[in-house]
């Protein structure tokens, strides 16, 4: 069998959760946290880690209905709040039946619900766009909303939230901007606040409120460009890992792989992995990209191919067919494959695919 997998650690993924769950202020503080498994819980398998969290998470969230019935049918029976919102008034019922919170973030979706009769209260999440400017209301029509929904004797629950757009770049002014117009616009608003995303919640501390929404630091990833105290307290879910199937033994001067990118300027052993881009690993990791092999600090050489790729051997005597090689995981930190590739740590881990995902814990 193809030795190729991605072996997830629910155990770290609790560790995670609890960590982001003392930082919004939840032990004794009242906060809460709705852990984010949307897209499949960022490549980890939504169901799975749901299951994992479910006797300790404040509730979950995920990005649209399709992936919130996975998890009611799973059996998973805490609040499950929906990011986008319902797309179409006539997903509100279903969104009743199966108790499930959404997001309102536009004005058609107020009056949706202005019209549509409903035989239970529904719980609303009133999203502010604070300066992101992607979704959200404008900040001169979010108390009108507010009242107007307020009014409605089938809304419940009524939480205002925002979205932060670069709470990952460390004192950044806009974030505080952010902060500043969410409190002027929902001043006097009884009800829920909720606002940090996990770089927010880990790099914000003035931004914490009654409930966080952290999604990628559950899965032990760093958002920020260089460590923090906090994020380094982080442990990996995922280790993506294969096994090498080749060895190649090439004298200096000779090219690697696809477009020659990797030209050996001595005597070099190279070694063949079974795992590539159609896997998730990003296709424009440059040379020197870091791996472990059978343990030890290596380094990836030559263009990643489809099903393949192709590290260094040389200062690895002992590697050889059979030998295990970490992709990303326990040694090698997912963000330093970021920093070596054109990619993000979301779409990094969202891009894992086709490995057989085996858990732990
Ligand atoms: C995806 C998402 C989150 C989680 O963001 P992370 O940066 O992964 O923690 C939180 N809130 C909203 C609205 C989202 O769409």
């Amino acid at each position: 069998m193809r030795p190729a997998r991605a072996l997830i650690d629910l155990e770290a993924l609790r560790h995670n959760y609890r960590l982001a769950r003392r930082l919004c202020g939840g032990d004794g503080g009242g906060a809460r946290a709705l852990a984010v498994v949307k897209a499949d819980a960022y490549g980890h398998g939504a169901v799975r880690c749901a299951l994992a969290l479910q006797d300790e998470a404040d509730g979950f969230a995920v990005a649209c209905i399709e992936e919130a019935l996975a998890l009611r049918e799973a059996g998973i029976r805490a609040p499950i709040l929906l990011l986008e919102g319902f797309f179409d008034a006539a997903e509100l019922p279903l969104i009743l039946q199966h108790d499930l919170w959404t997001v309102v973030h536009a004005g058609w979706q107020v009056e949706a619900l202005e019209r549509t009769p409903l035989p239970k209260p529904l719980h609303v999440w009133l999203k502010l766009d604070s300066g992101m400017h992607r979704v959200g209301l404008d900040a001169a029509d979010y108390r009108d909303a507010w009242q107007r929904l307020r009014a409605l004797p089938h809304v419940g629950g009524l939480v205002k939230m925002s979205h932060f757009a670069r709470a990952d770049e460390t004192g950044c002014a806009r974030t505080d901007e952010q902060l500043a117009t969410f409190a002027a616009a929902t001043a006097g608003l009884a009800g829920d606040t909720s606002l940090c995303n996990s770089p927010a919640l880990l790099g914000w501390p003035q931004a914490r409120a009654d409930w966080a929404r952290p999604g990628l630091m559950l899965y032990g990833v760093s958002p920020f460009a260089q460590p923090t105290d906090k994020s380094a307290q982080l442990r990996p879910v995922m280790t993506l890992e294969s096994k090498i199937i080749a060895v190649r033994e090439l004298p200096a001067g000779e090219p690697v792989g696809y477009g020659a990118r990797f030209v050996t300027d001595a005597p070099t052993r190279i070694g063949v992995v079974a795992i590539g881009y159609a896997d998730g690993y990003p296709q424009f990791a440059v040379n020197g990209t870091p791996v472990a092999i059978d343990g030890k600090p290596g380094r990836l050489v030559g263009r990643v191919s489809m099903d393949m790729l192709t590290v260094d051997l040389t200062d690895h005597p002992q590697a050889g067919i059979g030998s295990g090689v970490e992709l990303w995981g326990k040694q090698v930190p997912a963000a330093e494959v970021v920093a070596h590739s054109q990619t993000s740590a979301y779409r990094l881990l969202c891009a894992v695919k086709r490995v057989p995902l085996q858990y732990a814990g």
